[in-house]
């Protein structure tokens, strides 16, 4: 394959923005090489500036669930962008989406729009401590949910994939509020609420993490934190940035069987667009301004075209649930097909998956957590990534991230990722 126009992009682009990107992962450091820049993506591939094309397994880490350019998705966001792009005024279409997506999710009464998966975290853990009077969080180590200051702890996804969970710039005010437990390690948890007894307003978790790869909660665990929960008074706050309205309607509160206290939402809800939303019963959403004390805001909030292209995800989603399953099932063929392969050329190996999420670790034991995930053999995630986009497959460059699967994705692309696999190794 060609890269060359890619490659000359990039070194015009990183004249004028640093590093090239708008968002780290995107420059390909942990895996080397030049990104590919895209032209154009439909359906189940992405096509760059050489003319290459890919089957993509990102799907713009997350959002695409239906492909891209999904036409009901485009279509509504055209017909809506005729009539204006932005009022800053209220706007029907809000409410059709809030209204929809509490109806598809458990434990939620009222959802407040935001413009990204970090707003909504960020704010989820202001109402948090409004609503509970208390300042200190518990959040996990490899989790991440998003860039606002609080959450730069021990962070997942590019965070740990450039070297700096904790990044400068965050005051150590800050961070002292931020306690650091581990996935999948109760006892780690009660630890820190033991030793902060009514000081702790909410625990954090991606309650299926995808941000060091694909990591699945024992059901002890998160079973646990919800009962710790309710009896300490501590409101727990499931990002479900990548998994709502993916693992299933009702996200992973439905797949888990768990209910959390404040849910944040990001990706599929706003169809590729860039919206973020965070949800909780009543009560909690009450002190929300300008109903309550607690300030959130936003200039382009509620955007039209970002509603308009979510109430066409959400509404397609919530007629077919059969998506849900299917996905599942192309997920799991995909698992069973890499894993043969891998077991055929003995490379070490774990794969994690959960529904339409999944990732391949070159590490020996299982990946449970973030010491277990960063444990993967690098050099072999490199030749794997590499081998696999000369092959016209583009997975997530770095180790630390999911896969996710979109239902464009036909059995013949997995049958020639599998194959792809083959020839790497
Ligand atoms: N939470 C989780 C679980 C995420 O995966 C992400 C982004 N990948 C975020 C929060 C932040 O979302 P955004 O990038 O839209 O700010």
């Amino acid at each position: 394959m060609n890269y060359k126009r890619s490659s000359a992009l990039f070194s015009e682009a990183k004249q004028y923005i640093p590093g090239g990107v708008n968002s780290p992962v995107r420059a390909f450091k942990a895996v080397g090489g030049d990104p590919i820049f895209v032209k154009e993506a439909r359906g189940a591939y992405l096509y760059d500036e050489d003319g290459n094309e890919y089957i993509d397994y990102i799907a713009s880490w997350g959002p695409l669930i239906l492909g891209h350019a999904h036409e009901p998705v485009i279509n509504a966001v055209i017909e809506k962008a005729k009539k204006g792009t932005s009022f800053g005024m209220p706007t029907e279409i809000e409410t059709q989406l809030a209204k929809l997506a509490v109806s598809m999710v458990p434990n939620i009464d009222k959802i407040r729009f935001v413009n990204s998966g970090t707003e909504a975290c960020m704010s989820a853990v202001r109402l948090a401590r409004g609503y509970t009077g208390k300042d200190k969080i518990i959040k996990f180590a490899g989790c991440y949910h998003g860039h606002s200051d609080s959450f730069l702890i021990q962070a997942g996804s590019g965070a740990v994939t450039f070297g700096s969970p904790n990044s400068p710039g965050v005051t150590q005010g800050t961070a002292k509020d931020t306690l650091l437990a581990n996935y999948n390690d109760l006892k780690s948890v009660k630890e820190l609420t033991n030793g902060n007894k009514n000081e702790i307003a909410a625990i954090i978790i991606e309650p299926v993490a995808g941000n060091m790869g694909c990591i699945i909660p024992t059901d002890e665990f998160i079973q646990g934190l919800r009962d710790l929960c309710t009896s300490e008074g501590i409101l727990l706050i499931f990002d479900e940035v990548m998994t709502g309205f993916r693992l299933g309607k009702g996200g992973a509160q439905e797949a888990l069987g768990i209910g959390a206290d404040i849910v944040c939402f990001g990706k599929v809800i706003g169809g590729g667009l860039p919206v973020g939303a965070f949800a909780a019963r009543e009560e909690i959403m009450n002190h929300l301004a300008p109903d309550g004390p607690v300030y959130q805001a936003g200039t382009l909030s509620g955007n039209p075209l970002a509603m308009s292209a979510g109430l066409a995800m959400l509404t397609e989603l919530n007629n077919n649930p059969g998506i849900f399953e299917s996905l599942a099932k192309k997920t799991e063929y995909l698992h069973q097909g890499i894993s043969e392969v891998l077991v055929r050329k003995s490379v070490v190996h774990q794969i994690n998956r959960f529904g339409s999420m999944i990732s391949v670790h070159f590490a020996d034991g299982p990946v449970i957590d973030f010491t277990s995930s960063a444990r993967g053999n690098n050099d072999t995630f490199k030749k794997y990534f590499h081998g696999m986009l000369s092959q016209g497959v583009y997975l997530p460059p770095s180790a630390f991230e999911s896969y996710f699967l979109n239902d464009a994705i036909s059995y013949a692309d997995l049958d020639k990722t599998i194959e792809a696999v083959k020839n790497v190794f």
